[in-house]
């Protein structure tokens, strides 16, 4: 098969759908891969590193658009390239469909296959192919949080691990899924005092189990939150509620009882984001301040360490790839539900029960 990987051209967007360790994979199952001149250099690959791998150069993505029979992309596909995609062809990446009905619109036009990295399963009912990036923001919240923390960024002037004979911030993760464990282990490995709050029993024995001893686990009411409010010095939000928007658990009201310079990092801003102030930000200019709290909002935190991104999600979706090379996307998706279920458009139909409730169309 003609594996085809183009340049992102979505603003800001420095990762790259094919890493070229997937590349010398895809190479070595028998597979032309295709990449386009500089689509690596955002994530730190050179045109090099993908020729080393076995991998040929195409200057233009209309080259790569015109020849590949499969494309792999990290963002929705643009409305130059949607205009590029063929009958027949298949299209792997993030779609993120229902609250977009011109990209709908142009993929079931296309008349191309395509299979979104956001729907596909696992058996563990998780979503392989977003929690890598889960993981990856995660991981940078208290990062980033830290650095709001300081005083010349308008913070409280507290060090995470504080020194002997000063204590640590206190840090409290609201949501205690993959964004937020992942927030939690990091924050206290920066010797941080953590808590995470959840609403599920189950995720909470699990944390506890896991890593009691490393933070606090405390079940999320309202009369809780409203404790650990007074004390935090770092609150992340890593809440989810599947499919809907994400619940304000902070409010304006309640700054007046939070310490001043305190910091609120909303990771669910891309769900709208969960504390009532919350307004996306861009890495260009991540932070501001509401009332004294200071708030860092930017919904996609993965752009800012690309590199780290690009690997993590290459190493989730190679398998997936290499399946749809080796067998056709028929066979593969027959062959595995959990691909199937990533299946979102083909031949002009959609697919995908979801995107279709939500825009009101036929599947
Ligand atoms: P997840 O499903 O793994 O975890 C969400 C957790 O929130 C669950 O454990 C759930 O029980 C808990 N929860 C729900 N309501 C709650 C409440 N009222 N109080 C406390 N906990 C509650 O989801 P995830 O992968 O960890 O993602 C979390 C959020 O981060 C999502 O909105 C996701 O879209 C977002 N995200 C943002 C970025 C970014 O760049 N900003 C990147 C990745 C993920």
């Amino acid at each position: 098969m003609k594996i085809g990987c183009p340049t992102e051209i979505k603003p800001q967007e420095f990762r790259v759908g094919l890493t070229p360790n997937a590349a010398r994979e895809a190479v070595e199952h028998g597979h032309d891969v295709i990449v386009q001149t500089g689509a690596g250099m955002g994530a730190g690959f050179t045109d090099t590193d993908y020729t080393d791998a076995g991998a040929r150069m195409a200057e233009t993505a209309k080259e790569i658009f015109a020849t590949a029979d499969m494309i792999v992309k990290v963002k929705e596909p643009q409305a130059g390239e949607r205009a590029m995609l063929r009958e027949g062809q298949l299209l792997f990446t993030y779609l993120h469909l229902a609250p977009d009905p011109e990209q709908t619109q142009d993929l079931l036009a296309s008349g191309a296959t395509c299979i979104a990295y956001e729907t596909v399963t696992d058996d563990r009912g998780g979503l392989p192919l977003l929690a890598p990036m889960s993981e990856v923001a995660g991981r940078l919240a208290p990062q980033v949080g830290a650095w709001t923390l300081q005083k010349a960024n308008g913070g409280r002037g507290v060090l995470m691990g504080g020194v002997p004979g000063v204590g640590p911030a206190r840090v409290v993760v609201i949501g205690g899924g993959v964004v937020g464990t992942h927030a939690a282990r990091i924050a206290a490995g920066m010797g941080a005092d953590v808590t995470v709050l959840d609403r599920s029993l189950p995720r909470l024995r699990y944390l506890d189990d896991a890593f009691g001893g490393i933070f606090r686990t405390g079940y999320s009411s309202a009369g809780l939150l409203a404790e650990h409010l007074t004390l935090a010095d770092m609150i992340i939000g890593a809440v989810l509620i599947p499919g809907a928007a994400a619940p304000k658990l902070v409010k304006r009201a309640d700054f007046p009882t939070m310490k001043p310079g305190a910091v609120l990092v909303d990771v669910a801003i891309d769900q709208g984001g969960c504390f009532e102030t919350s307004k996306a930000t861009t890495h260009a200019d991540p932070i501001y301040e509401v009332d004294g709290i200071m708030h860092y909002c930017v919904a996609n935190m993965p752009g800012a360490v690309a590199r780290t991104s690009t690997i993590a999600l290459g190493n989730a979706t190679m398998p997936f790839m290499l399946a749809l090379a080796d067998k056709g996307w028929k066979q593969a998706c027959a062959d595995d539900p959990h691909l199937l279920n990533g299946l979102n458009v083909h031949a002009g139909k959609l697919t995908y029960d979801a995107v279709g409730e939500a825009q009101g169309l036929e599947v």
